[in-house]
């Protein structure tokens, strides 16, 4: 697909600014902005409208295919506000543009930066971008679980390298709850990092090694703590693949509210706190999974949910999406920080997320840039303290 695939889009944006804007609180609020790459760089070009001027720039031969673009292209943090509120304001969107420039850009071998050209060697190597053994990756489990069943845990690589302690979680969860489940013995990176970084080519071996393994390990269910992974194997491994996948998918949410609502999941000791809930973008806006994780908060003894202003499809970006922290981790951290901020104006004593990348982006900001003194967990970890 090139960018004339997207020519609609790009030729009928009227500039209407409605991407711009988180509606809810108007213009006066102190939350108005949707968009991380356009308040932070601030000049037009980073702001999604003033992409689709790029796009139709190059189209017309206005603009020469350069190394120059890259910055503009690659700050995207790919959070799909904009994509959400130009389909609400005008029925049209704004992602599949953006995707299609750094898909361009990888084709005419300009893009991607150099770093994410790194990370692709590193997904080939090691099936991981952390570089990690590759024979290590059910390193972290803490007791012992099959590598088969109908019910098959996709550990992603952050849960298995970076964010274990998640991953810990969930298996705690699935385990009180009854629920036999595996987990791969030789799963690979999703490809998340390869496709926004904008390749197409090693998206193919990579779908086509987790799903004939997922296959052979006789799942029917597969569910993901992390939504990265979650939302490439629901969006992208079957337009790659041309066909469904033969297992059905769930976020680790969803999977544990139905497994409360069957009895199966019960939640006893009391955590007597106060939190706030940070949407994850590729859980939420991107897949409209807002209510199962709250459901679940709902349910835990003694926790007290107060929502930030930005919620929901409204949520500000982590900053940890569209390959941000390999590329710019100083943007993600402001990108971060500006949540973390707005997690504190609640004065909750606690930032929760249902996403490994989530944690790691919110915590490291949390340390460094953003400085907080909120405590930042998975909401698996709440639920296996809860147990
Ligand atoms: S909302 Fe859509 S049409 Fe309006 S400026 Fe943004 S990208 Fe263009
Ligand atoms: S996806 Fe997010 S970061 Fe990217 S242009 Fe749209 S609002 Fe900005």
């Amino acid at each position: 697909m090139g960018l004339e695939d997207f020519k609609e889009l790009i030729y009928r944006c009227s500039k209407c600014g409605a991407c711009r804007l988180t509606k809810e609180k108007g213009v006066h609020g102190p939350y108005n902005f949707s968009c991380p790459s356009g308040v932070k760089f601030g000049f037009e070009s980073y702001w999604p409208a003033g992409k689709n001027d790029i796009a139709r720039g190059l189209m017309e031969g206005n603009l020469e295919w350069s190394g120059r673009l890259m910055h503009r292209i690659y700050t995207c943090t790919t959070c799909g506000t904009c994509d959400m509120l130009c389909h609400e304001a005008t029925g049209k969107g704004t992602l599949p543009v953006i995707m299609g420039l750094r898909k361009e850009l990888v084709k005419r071998e300009i893009g991607p930066p150099v770093v994410l050209k790194k990370v692709r060697k590193d997904i080939d190597e090691h099936h991981n971008p952390q570089k990690m053994a590759h024979d290590e990756r059910r390193k972290w489990m803490t007791e012992e679980v099959p590598a088969t069943g109908k019910v098959m845990f996709f550990v992603g690589c952050t849960g298995a390298y970076i964010r274990q302690e998640i991953s810990g979680a969930v298996v705690k969860v699935l385990k009180s709850a009854g629920t036999e489940f595996g987990v791969l013995d030789d799963e690979w990176c999703c490809g998340y990092p390869d496709y926004y970084a904008g390749y197409e080519d090693p998206l193919e071996e990579i779908a086509r090694h987790n799903v004939e393994a997922l296959e052979k390990a006789g799942a029917e269910k597969v569910i993901f703590a992390c939504p990265g992974c979650y939302d490439v194997f629901k969006k992208r491994y079957p337009a790659i693949l041309g066909k469904q996948l033969p297992f059905e998918l769930q976020h680790t949410t969803e999977y544990f509210m139905d497994l409360m609502e069957k009895g199966a999941l019960r939640l006893n000791k009391e955590l007597g706190k106060r939190i706030t809930y940070h949407d994850p973008c590729k859980l939420g806006r991107m897949n409209g999974c807002y209510d199962a994780p709250r459901e679940l908060l709902a349910r835990i003894p003694g926790l007290e949910l107060v929502e930030m202003e930005r919620k929901r499809e409204f949520s500000w970006c982590c900053g940890g999406g569209g390959n941000i922290p390999f590329l710019y981790p100083s943007f993600a951290r402001w990108t971060a920080g500006g949540r973390l901020e707005e997690a504190e104006s609640t004065r909750a004593d606690m930032l929760v997320s249902a996403c490994p990348g989530c944690k790691n982006t919110l915590l490291d900001a949390s340390k460094g840039e953003g400085k907080s003194a909120l405590e930042v967990v998975d909401i698996t970890e709440l639920l296996a303290e809860s147990i």
